[in-house]
């Protein structure tokens, strides 16, 4: 990777991690609302877990993003963090704090969509944690024919 991407992926690393901060302020002033109303209390029971939802997305992708620039500093940035192949620029243009080269990221996909329980709150974009990802799979020094 040469210096220029790597300095305009830092650059939205960081813009990203500001716009997360500020949204989680504004949400953090939304007033949880009561009421004697049983229908009303439903409505807000159902606002007050977006907002949850929303926040606890956010802090997911904060750590992620935070991840990546602790990456950047310790050099092992753009490194798929399963086979330790490169992750390509095209792909951290578009996912930069992407964890998984697209090989892995696809098989880990396919592991959260059959597993038990896998929830899909997280949507395509984060993917899926990596304490998720099957450690089993990691391709090993004999492997890399099942990437074929
Ligand atoms: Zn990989």
């Amino acid at each position: 990777m040469n210096d220029t991407n790597f300095g305009l992926l830092k650059a939205t690393l960081e813009t990203k991690l500001a716009t997360i901060a500020t949204g989680s302020d504004k949400r953090a002033d939304i007033v949880i609302q009561q009421s004697a109303d049983d229908l009303d209390q439903t409505q807000f029971a159902t606002e007050r877990d977006l907002t949850v939802s929303l926040l606890n997305r956010d802090s997911q992708m904060s750590r992620r993003v935070k991840g990546a620039l602790r990456r950047m500093e310790d050099g092992t940035y753009g490194t798929c963090l399963a086979c330790e192949e490169p992750i390509s620029v095209k792909r951290l243009q578009a996912v930069p704090w992407a964890e998984l080269c697209i090989h892995c990221q696809e098989r880990s996909d396919r592991a959260a969509a059959g597993a038990p329980g896998a929830g899909h709150a997280e949507g395509v974009e984060l993917g899926v944690r990596w304490e998720q990802f099957p450690a089993q799979e990691k391709v090993s020094e004999n492997g890399g024919a099942d990437r074929m």
